[in-house]
């Protein structure tokens, strides 16, 4: 009793003194390791704090758990709930032993002084302790027992670079705090009194029994029973330290160079994250024998447009392979990713339908001249297939007639955040890997196909959904795409393909860019989209890169883990689509000369479809065609499919049956050729010098030709060999040897004009 009054006259005194001696608003380290979070609030990583600590932040955890709390004061401070900060009786009880022993052997100090100590953070001389006990003074005057107990418990030293019971506890047992045991309740108790006994295992012992001693107090004062006394004493002392998981690595190095919060949730899934994780490493091992060094992938939820997996590389630690790198957020050629965002919003324009027939022959735009990755030409062929088998020149076709302006701009919109060029410096090569993209914003932009053609942020911390929807596609466009490249036969499967009835259904597409320097696979379903990138992030090409085999597989393999309620598909609503009649050959709207028509399904809002250009009811008379400038009155009226003489060279080439077309009458005075058509060099009979350039090549030598008609297509044969059409373009660069060559160049209405001529090679 007499100790509680002495307490009370004692604090009292020194309380006011510390008023006045000490006004300074001083505090605790604000310090803390950065944590960052799971959805599911586990550990991602937790980052060392600026003086190289662990030292977690307190909000982690509610509350201090009960028996940690219980086994501190008892060793520490066993009147810390009625003291004033300073407990005399104990200061003089460590005065008197410490001259006696001749050495410092107790510091006397309560628990509100060891924080006291913390914040000075000074040399321990007698006139600091002073100045601690004021400080102590006045920190119980302005804080709680249980806020000036949880600063001790934050902050104190557990050894090496451990700070604070949260760190401590995940350091020596991997465990939240809520889960100790007494034993272990007690070890924390103990350390910050002999931080130095924690690490080296050979001072266990030591530990044990000053541990040991705690739990038989604990057991005398009766806070604990005889059993868990007894089996407590029989629980190891810790002799290992447990690493902070190091999950995402890239992510999370990412926010932690980026966000300031000492706790940062994010949505990342951390089985989700493991799954992933461990198929890049593995793909990525495989990959490795044939000199492909790099891949990453990234999951997203459809729903909330929340990032689940974040692999940036095949191995973060993997310094020799550049595994720091981040992937998902480096700009690599899009091969041909973009290649459904385009056919969507083609649809929209009323340029196609997935049936309506693309050309698919060579064709030179200005200067450029794509090519199949087969060098095959189909001659022509539907939307879809052409989606589906990834063909260039269609897709080029497409983009040219949609216009490359429009297509940036819608690109930019839907997120595509790395064209640093202008629309006309990328060109039509833009739809062929012309641009790079980052695998973050594919994610965003498949996402977009996937809800329905509205394109949104996608993110990594927990948003709220946001409502400024930007609807770039129509839903019936997006849905009718998907629905094409579901079809996509998948790597490895093509044999079983029909057999795995259970597969995962998936809207995919696989680039591969201009060289082999990068391999992709996107694909999306109603609940997920998933990016994988494979390739080397040096950019050194690989001629066994291709988005098929090194990409999709990876794919799958994510595809077939992701958590899936039931197999289900997106849904084709009637309300976001009309039903239009198109000619069932061709695909276009269907006239009245087309023989076949069908209803097609057709976005609500699409823009009229063109009127099949290709069936033509022409008069024919002696099996030659004839119009009224050179009937003779005995003509009858017959439906053909006219397609262009380049398709129908291809068409034949590829033994695709095709109906025979006849010449116009050849006496018909409106087939005056020179009229509309003239090839103006080379002239008829021309001599013509090839030099060689620096490099020793030849020099192409550019044919024009003169037409009233500039925007019709042009048809080039050189000696029969048939070289391409042209657009928009009169001219044609020819690659010539020495000798004797005939030009041809016809045009889309059959007019026709031909000249020889001969090479001289200097
Ligand atoms: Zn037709
Ligand atoms: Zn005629």
């Amino acid at each position: 009793m007499w100790r509680k009054v002495l307490f009370g006259i004692g604090g009292l005194l020194l309380g006011f003194i510390a008023y006045v001696a000490l006004p300074l608003q001083q505090h605790l380290s604000q310090d803390y390791s950065q944590v960052i979070l799971a959805n599911d609030s586990t550990f991602l990583r937790v980052f060392l704090n600026e003086n190289e600590q662990w030292c977690l932040p307190p909000f982690l955890n509610a509350e201090i758990p009960e028996n940690l709390k219980t086994a501190v004061l008892t060793y520490e401070d066993q009147y810390f709930a009625y003291h004033p900060g300073v407990n005399p009786y104990a200061l003089i009880r460590a005065l008197y032993l410490n001259m006696k022993n001749g050495e410092v052997v107790s510091g006397g100090s309560t628990i509100t002084m060891q924080v006291a100590r913390m914040i000075r953070d000074k040399e321990r001389t007698l006139f600091q302790k002073l100045l601690e006990i004021l400080l102590a003074l006045k920190l119980e005057a302005r804080y709680s027992k249980e806020e000036v107990l949880t600063q001790y418990l934050t902050h104190a030293p557990y050894g090496s670079n451990v700070r604070g019971y949260l760190a401590a506890s995940y350091r020596f047992f991997n465990k939240n705090p809520t889960q100790l045991s007494w034993a272990e309740a007690a070890t924390l108790a103990v350390l910050p009194n002999a931080p130095g006994l924690i690490f080296p295992t050979k001072n266990d012992r030591a530990l044990k029994i000053k541990r040991d001693q705690l739990l038989r107090k604990l057991y005398s004062n009766k806070t604990i029973d005889q059993e868990t006394y007894e089996l407590s004493l029989i629980e190891p002392v810790p002799n290992f330290i447990y690493p902070f998981p190091l999950a995402a690595p890239h992510l999370t190095e990412f926010i932690h160079q980026t966000n300031q919060l000492n706790v940062v949730k994010t949505t990342i899934d951390p089985n989700i994250q493991y799954e992933t994780d461990f198929f890049v490493k593995q793909h990525s091992a495989r990959m490795q024998q044939m000199g492909i060094r790099n891949a990453c992938a990234l999951v997203l939820e459809n729903s909330s447009g929340h990032v689940l997996s974040y692999v940036g590389s095949q191995d973060f630690n993997d310094l020799n392979k550049s595994g720091k790198v981040d992937g998902i957020r480096s700009a690599r050629s899009s091969g041909s990713i973009l290649k459904p965002f385009l056919y969507a919003l083609a649809i929209d324009d009323g340029l196609i339908l997935p049936n309506t027939l693309i050309k698919d022959v060579p064709t030179y735009f200005n200067s450029f001249s794509p090519n199949n990755a087969s060098e095959q030409f189909a001659g022509i062929i539907p939307a879809n297939k052409a989606l589906i088998y990834s063909l260039n020149i269609p897709a080029v076709r497409l983009l040219n007639a949609y216009g490359i302006n429009k297509f940036y701009n819608n690109l930019e919109a839907a997120g595509i955040s790395t064209l640093f060029r202008s629309p006309d410096e990328y060109g039509l090569p833009i739809i062929l890997g012309g641009s790079e993209v980052t695998p973050w914003d594919v994610a965003r932009l498949y996402r977009g196909m996937a809800n329905g053609g509205q394109f949104n942020q996608i993110a990594y911390l927990p948003q709220r959904n946001s409502q400024n929807n930007l609807q770039l596609i129509s839903k019936g466009a997006t849905r009718l795409i998907l629905e094409e490249m579901k079809e996509l036969i998948r790597p490895g499967l093509e044999f079983y393909w029909k057999k795995y009835g259970n597969q995962k259904p998936i809207a995919w597409k696989t680039g591969t860019s201009y060289g082999h320097k990068d391999a992709w696979a996107v694909g999306t379903t109603p609940d997920y989209t998933i990016v994988v990138w494979v390739g080397n992030f040096d950019g050194q090409s690989n001629k066994s890169l291709s988005g098929m085999r090194s990409a999709g597989p990876l794919l799958f393999n994510i595809l077939n883990v992701l958590p899936e309620s039931e197999k289900r598909w997106f849904e084709m609503d009637s309300k976001d689509f009309i039903e239009v009649k198109t000619c069932k050959e061709t695909g276009f709207y269907a006239s009245s000369e087309c023989p076949e028509v069908i209803h097609t399904q057709a976005p609500k809002n699409i823009k009229p479809l063109r009127i099949c250009p290709f069936h033509k009811t022409l008069q024919v008379e002696k099996n030659q065609i004839v119009c009224s400038h050179c009937w003779n009155g005995q003509h009858e009226n017959v439906a053909f499919l006219n397609y262009p003489p380049d398709v129908r060279y291809y068409l034949r080439k590829n033994g695709g049956l095709i109906q025979h077309l006849p010449e116009h009458k050849a006496d018909c005075p409106t087939r005056k050729e020179s009229d509309v058509l003239e090839i103006i060099y080379p002239l008829d009979q021309a001599k013509i010098m090839v030099t060689r350039d620096f490099n020793g090549a030849y020099q192409p030598v550019v044919s024009r030709v003169a037409t009233r008609f500039t925007d019709r297509e042009l048809f080039w044969h050189l000696d029969d060999r048939y070289l391409g059409s042209t657009i928009d373009q009169p001219s044609l660069p020819l690659r010539l040897k020495a000798g004797e060559h005939r030009l041809t160049v016809s045009d889309t209405e059959g007019n026709k004009h031909q000249v020889s001529f001969s090479v001289i090679v200097n």
